[in-house]
């Protein structure tokens, strides 16, 4: 079975062909990064203008590159939840009228249970139930996964994102935009005791996360003692500020994996997955091993390629669903929220 995913819900046009949920055929990524950079963040007019522009040639690569005639796809899933509805319109819009025109089968796929796929993908006997992560740049969610069609939540976070909190403290830090893997690089020249950033724990089981509180610590340390509110990063020397971003990242790294422990423990899971943009961080992947490893528990995080945006994820997914007969019809529609 070869399914073409499309994958438009924030600011990568993407799409890939995958044959039985794990053999892939092509996966193309179209980033809009250059275009956001310099506004600090996705501007929603300028992410659907340029998912225009990008829909059919990323498409068109896709299927070139798979080396399939388009007549031999199977089915064409599409990200319609959630995201930027601006931006998930042209991915909705041309899945539908790919659909239409080729008389084949339109599956829906979540985006948020999509990332989670990523870790999954080519594992055949993946021991469930398994605790879920799912670390982007909207979401900080725990499942317990009783199989990728099956996700139960079981917490997130009440306020930033885990991915959000990189970017905003890359931002605070002045070290540019997407913040992530900025952090992640400076932070390994950094001392990640250098500054005990608070960890939020939201209760001793609570399975619910909350960063908006580490990130004011660190505009406050930023501002120096006096905290008028004016920020001294300009002054500090490349060591203070990779000490800082060291410090920080530590904290999230050690919110996010002792909650997994946690609903791995709750759950009683066996396995532990990994998928999203923050996924792709070395001190997370890292200190996820360790705890697993102490713990027993098979651990599947997202290859770092497929850990941000992609199609792959998006098609593997969907397999599942043509396997089991769910399918979309013609007015399916965009959603901000599931
Ligand atoms: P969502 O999936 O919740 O709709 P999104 O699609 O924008 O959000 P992703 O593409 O999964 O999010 O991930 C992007 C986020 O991942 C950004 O916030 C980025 O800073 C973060 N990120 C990417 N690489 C790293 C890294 N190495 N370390 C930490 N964060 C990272
Ligand atoms: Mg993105
Ligand atoms: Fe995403």
């Amino acid at each position: 079975i070869n399914i073409l995913g499309i994958e438009s819900s924030c600011d990568e046009t993407a799409a890939a062909v995958v044959t039985n949920g794990s053999r892939i055929r092509s996966s193309v990524v179209a980033s809009q990064e250059d275009i956001h950079r310099e506004w600090g963040g996705v501007v929603p007019e300028l992410a659907s203008r340029a998912h225009l522009e990008n829909i059919y040639p990323v498409i068109k690569k896709a299927v070139d590159d798979a080396n399939i005639d388009l007549h031999d796809i199977d089915a064409i899933a599409i990200a319609n939840q959630p995201g930027l509805v601006v931006s998930l319109i042209i991915g909705v819009t041309a899945a539908k009228t790919l659909a239409l025109t080729l008389d084949k089968p339109l599956i829906s796929i979540n985006h948020v249970h999509a990332h989670l796929q990523a870790a999954i993908l080519a594992e055949e006997n993946v021991e469930l139930p398994a605790a879920a992560l799912i670390v982007s740049g909207g979401h900080t969610n725990l499942y317990d996964c009783e199989s990728p069609l099956d996700l139960r939540l079981l917490g997130s976070t009440i306020d930033d994102a885990a991915g959000e909190a990189f970017d905003k403290v890359a931002s605070i830090l002045g070290l540019g935009y997407p913040g992530g893997p900025v952090i992640d690089k400076v932070a390994k020249k950094g001392n990640p005791t250098a500054v005990r950033f608070p960890r939020s724990m939201m209760g001793k089981d609570s399975l619910d996360f909350s960063f908006s509180g580490l990130k004011t610590a660190v505009l406050y340390h930023c501002q120096g003692q006096d905290m008028k509110g004016t920020s001294q990063v300009d002054k500090m020397s490349e060591q203070e500020i990779a000490d800082i971003a060291a410090s920080f990242q530590a904290a999230v790294v050690e919110v996010l994996t002792r909650k997994t422990e946690l609903a791995a423990q709750q759950i009683k899971a066996r396995t532990v997955l990994v998928g999203g943009g923050v996924g792709a961080n070395s001190a997370l992947r890292e200190s996820l091993t360790r705890s697993c490893e102490k713990s027993g528990r098979n651990l599947l995080i997202a290859p770092m390629k497929l850990c941000t945006d992609n199609a792959v994820m998006i098609a593997s997914l969907a397999y599942h669903k043509y396997k089991a007969g769910l399918f979309a019809d013609l007015t399916l529609e965009p959603k901000a929220r599931t």
